[in-house]
């Protein structure tokens, strides 16, 4: 536990995280807001909001409610996607999951603009 020095020691802690882990590049503690799956919660959500529409469409809701959790998830899915790259060190599990080169590249380029700001502010 000595060498352990992440590269924020005080990062910023988000209420209620989905799931926290530690980035694997600076050793900065993370956490997730968003999970990119459907939760019961949201099921029932999506349920309630299509049986407002039942005495309009009867049996038709259903595929109201099938593009309702389709677009739901759309959104879920970005939204847990802008989340992923470190933004302390510009890390992307998911770049780096695909192409270790192009998940090298967008660090260096972060790094780099990371230090230009740094050496510009007095
Ligand atoms: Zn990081």
């Amino acid at each position: 536990m000595e060498n352990f020095k992440p590269r924020e020691p005080r990062p910023y802690k988000i209420k209620k995280p989905k799931l926290e882990f530690f980035c694997p590049l600076c050793k900065t503690k993370r956490g997730l807001a968003y999970r990119p799956k459907l939760t019961l919660k949201n099921y029932i959500q999506i349920t309630v909001v299509t049986l407002l529409f039942y005495p309009f469409f009867g049996f038709k809701v259903f595929i109201i409610f099938l593009t309702m959790a389709a677009i739901f998830e759309f959104f879920l899915r970005s939204l847990s996607k802008n989340e992923i790259p470190c933004p302390y060190c510009g890390f992307d599990a998911s770049w780096y999951k695909r192409d270790t080169k192009i998940a090298k590249k967008k660090v260096q380029e972060f790094l780099g603009k990371k230090e230009n700001f740094e050496q510009r502010a007095p």
